[in-house]
């Protein structure tokens, strides 16, 4: 994609975004930690788990934060190549990934709020005391597992209904969200950046509709929830 972006001229410029400039209900401009300041016909929020941040930048509320999640992989002596993503009603997921299986899902609900942005600390009680015990009763042969290698991600948290924000701020229509989703925004990717870029390119979706994920939503607090997504 890069290689391709470049064959088009498109610039990279790696550095931060510390400051969005508006003018009236327009965005004009973002400042960069290196010093230089980028004019803008169009700002995109593409900031992951750091989406409040930047979206408050342009003076705009996006309830979007960090939450810290952890990924367990374990052996098993029994193998399930074909055995598909389950999810307990706790919450807590497990799927076959080669020869070996993932798990995780079983952060509690309270106290679950933004980490240090720096702490990606794996929990390890967490799935001996939780993950494993509901792991075992749901597929006996799990009493038998050995864990190998854990590892921390930060999601991008959408407080309000753990869904994506896609499109423009429906009063500063120049800054487009891309943003809030928590969890699940890897596999909705694909289609995301092409509606971001129908936006830009055309002015409105052409192909798939996302007005349902749009900010006004946000604005009248009004949740869009999308079940069985971990
Ligand atoms: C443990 C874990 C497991 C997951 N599992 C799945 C899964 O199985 N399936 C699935 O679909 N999704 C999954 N997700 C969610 C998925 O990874 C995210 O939803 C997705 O990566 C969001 O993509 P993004 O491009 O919007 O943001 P990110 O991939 O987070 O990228 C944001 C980028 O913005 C940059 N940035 C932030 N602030 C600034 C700034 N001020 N200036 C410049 N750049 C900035 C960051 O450096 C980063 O490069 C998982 C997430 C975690 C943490």
């Amino acid at each position: 994609f890069r290689k391709a972006l470049r064959d088009k001229r498109i610039d990279f410029i790696t550095a931060s975004a510390t400051g969005i400039s508006r003018d009236g209900n327009r965005v004009t401009g973002v400042s960069l930690d290196n010093g230089e300041t980028l004019e803008a016909g169009i700002v995109v929020n593409a900031a992951g788990p750091n989406a409040g941040k930047v979206a408050a930048f342009a003076g705009l509320e996006l309830p979007v934060e960090p939450r810290k999640r952890n990924v367990f992989v374990f052996e098993a002596r029994e193998k399930y190549a074909d055995m598909p993503l389950l999810v307990d009603p706790s919450g807590i997921y497990v799927r076959p990934e080669g020869s070996v299986y993932l798990t995780g899902g079983a952060e509690p609900e309270e106290g679950d709020v933004a980490p240090d942005p720096k702490d990606f600390d794996v929990n390890w009680p967490l799935f001996e005391e939780v993950i494993w015990p509901t792991l075992a009763t749901r597929i006996p042969a799990f009493e038998a597992i050995k864990p190998t290698r854990a590892w921390v991600g930060h999601y991008d948290y959408n407080t309000l209904d753990q869904n994506g924000v896609i499109g423009p701020h429906p009063e500063v229509e120049n800054f487009l969200f891309a943003n809030g989703f928590s969890g699940h925004g890897l596999q909705q990717a694909p289609a995301v950046g092409k509606s971001i870029a129908e936006l830009v390119m055309h002015g409105g979706y052409r192909t798939i509709d996302c007005t349902a994920f749009g900010y006004s939503r946000v604005a009248e607090g009004r949740a869009f929830r999308e079940l069985n997504v971990i």
